[in-house]
């Protein structure tokens, strides 16, 4: 087994930054020369932040961070592991921390539920529509149970399936519980719910992440995606069930690669037989496809690098 030298960092904040081309160049500065990597957006709007690096220098940021007055009350969820698990130090302005086409008013959002009060709540007496606010791909390959997936091309149309929800339900008395991976992306879709009419909306504090590292696995199925090289991660200790299925035959599975078709890429669940059989594509068409990578290049543990200009705009 590998030490866990390392930690693996998940934070957000909502937080009026005035001068975010500052905190980014701060950012920078502390970066230099550390063994660290990372994803960490930010905008006037906040800060949404992830990072792998040494123990000893995750303890260094997470002390930065609180020093400073406009993110003292951040918290940080760790996962300890034993290497880094981004491509590189990406530092960056982002106007919109989770895309969204309308605006939203952060001050009317869905109630914060702590990992053991969500699962009170799955365990009440009260048939919650319990929306997992995430990727179809994300939801395919782990999940609450009883979890509806919307069915968004992306969640920059939220709003419209919102309105559809409004049809199905009682916006007045039907609860509405949302979770997601680390809980931004409920800040925002709670509010635009709110909006609509919805009277009882709860969002799971800190999200899958939180629930995992406090409440372990109950109620859930599979394993949690994540936007980096581990690609999948169990969200505790303890064996759940697999819920994902090969795309071409449906065996469960829960190992995604890239289409090796270049012009497709798209990321999906594969079996090893279907794999080799269709030498890493994701159809028969792109099997046929002019720019094809060698079968040999996948690799299960590492993402193509490309696959993250791939999903930029979905987190
Ligand atoms: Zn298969
Ligand atoms: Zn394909």
């Amino acid at each position: 087994m590998p030490q866990n030298h390392y930690f693996i960092l998940a934070y957000y904040h909502f937080v009026s930054i005035p001068h975010p081309k500052e905190e980014i160049a701060a950012h920078k500065e502390f970066f230099k020369g550390r063994d660290m990597t990372s994803r960490i957006y930010i905008s006037e709007q906040g800060i949404n932040g992830q990072m792998s690096g040494l123990k000893q220098d995750a303890e260094d940021y997470m002390n930065w961070m609180h020093a400073n007055p406009l993110f003292d009350k951040m918290e940080f969820k760790i996962h300890p592991y034993h290497e880094n698990v981004f491509p590189r130090q990406t530092i960056k302005y982002r106007k919109q921390l989770v895309a969204l086409d309308e605006e939203v008013n952060l001050s009317e959002i869905g109630e914060h539920v702590n990992p053991e009060q969500w699962k009170q709540l799955l365990e009440g007496e009260e048939k919650p529509v319990l929306l997992d606010v995430r990727n179809d791909y994300e939801w395919e390959v782990g999940r609450f149970n009883g979890a509806i997936c919307p069915p968004c091309e992306t969640f920059r149309e939220f709003g419209d399936y919102g309105k559809e929800l409004k049809e199905q339900v009682d916006p007045k008395k039907t609860p509405v519980m949302m979770y997601c991976t680390g809980g931004i992306r409920c800040e925002l879709y709670s509010s635009l719910l709110i909006k609509l009419g919805f009277k009882k909306v709860y969002q799971l504090s800190g999200g899958i992440i939180n629930y995992g590292l406090k409440q372990g696995n109950d109620h859930w199925l599979g394993k949690l995606f994540v936007f980096d090289d581990r690609l999948t991660v169990p969200i505790s200790e303890g064996e759940t069930p697999v819920i994902g299925t090969c795309l071409l035959c449906q065996t469960p599975i829960e190992t995604y690669y890239n289409c090796a078709n270049m012009d497709c890429n798209r990321l999906f669940l594969c079996c090893p037989t279907c794999l080799k059989k269709h030498s890493g594509c994701c159809s028969e068409q792109c099997g046929q496809a002019p720019r094809v990578r060698p079968y040999h290049q996948q690799d299960a543990h590492k993402p193509f690098r490309k696959w993250y200009h791939y999903f930029k705009e979905k987190e």
